[in-house]
């Protein structure tokens, strides 16, 4: 059980944060919910939480792309146990015609983040002597496709920043890796759906097959659950010493 531990899952008012703040909380962790807006609907999210599984549950406004803002979030949570770098962004354009303010958005968000964050939890983490920094990169971590450079090189980054952070902190109780989601089925794919439908005249299951998921061999999507149980795997006593590796998530995307 996680029972005593703060998670700080950043991006997790929707999507795959939501789920791995879920599946950290139901494994008894006490989480931290952020994003950039300061809603009533993203503080219920929180209670939510606190009140399904019984753990305490809070939401922080900070902005990602913000150095200061992401060091404040940890901070403000007073501890973190267990940090996932999960908010990101996409763009989609080629190189030649990128909008600069998107790049450097992207990799500021994308990566920039996950740096500042595992600079302010690092300190906290090595005094308690155990902690798990947990990145969400993505298939586009480890491969490519056109049109998205700025994801592409940020995911990459992300990676490469994982290893870097495991060999600083190897042996002293913090691991850091990782996890590198294919497709996954959050609510902003899924609204895809019907538009896809519609362009490609298919149904539902025929452009989830033959459109949207192409590159995923399993043909189906990973969901926000898996990517949640994978970071509650990634933070048991079986993975101490899982340290400074990618974990996918990909339904075979990679293997291709
Ligand atoms: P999503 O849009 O549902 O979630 C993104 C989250 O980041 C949201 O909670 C959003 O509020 C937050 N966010 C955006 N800008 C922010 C900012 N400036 N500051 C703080 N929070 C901010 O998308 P998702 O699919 O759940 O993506 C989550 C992560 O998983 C991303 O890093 C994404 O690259 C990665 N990923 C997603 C998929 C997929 O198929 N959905 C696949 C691989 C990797």
């Amino acid at each position: 059980s996680l029972k005593g531990k703060t998670a700080v899952v950043t991006g997790s008012n929707s999507g795959i944060g939501l789920g791995v703040a879920r599946e950290l909380a139901r494994a008894g962790a006490d989480v931290v919910l952020n994003s950039f807006t300061d809603r009533d609907e993203d503080h219920a999210l929180a209670a939510g939480i606190a009140t399904e599984f019984g753990v305490e549950a809070r939401y922080i406004r900070a902005d990602m792309s913000d150095g200061a803002d992401c060091r404040a979030l940890i901070e403000k949570a007073g501890a973190c146990d267990i940090l996932v770098n999960n908010a990101g962004i996409q763009h989609v354009a080629p190189v030649d015609e990128f909008p600069v303010d998107k790049w450097n958005l992207i990799l500021a968000i994308n990566l920039s983040s996950a740096f500042h964050t595992a600079a302010a939890a690092l300190p906290g983490m090595r005094a308690k002597g155990w902690g798990r920094v947990i990145n969400i990169a993505s298939a586009h971590g480890l491969t490519a496709s056109p049109f998205k450079s700025a994801y592409i090189a940020a995911k990459h980054g992300v990676v490469g920043l994982s290893k870097t952070i495991a060999l600083e902190t190897a042996g002293q109780g913090i691991t850091c890796n990782a996890i590198c989601p294919g497709y996954v089925l959050t609510p902003l794919v899924e609204a895809q759906i019907p538009d896809q439908m519609k362009v490609h005249g298919m149904d539902r299951e025929t452009v989830i097959r033959e459109v949207m998921l192409l590159r995923q061999p399993s043909r189906q999507f990973a969901t926000t659950e898996q990517i949640g149980g994978t970071c509650v795997f990634l933070s048991s006593p079986a993975a101490d010493q899982i340290t400074g590796t990618t974990i996918s998530v990909d339904g075979g995307w990679t293997a291709l």
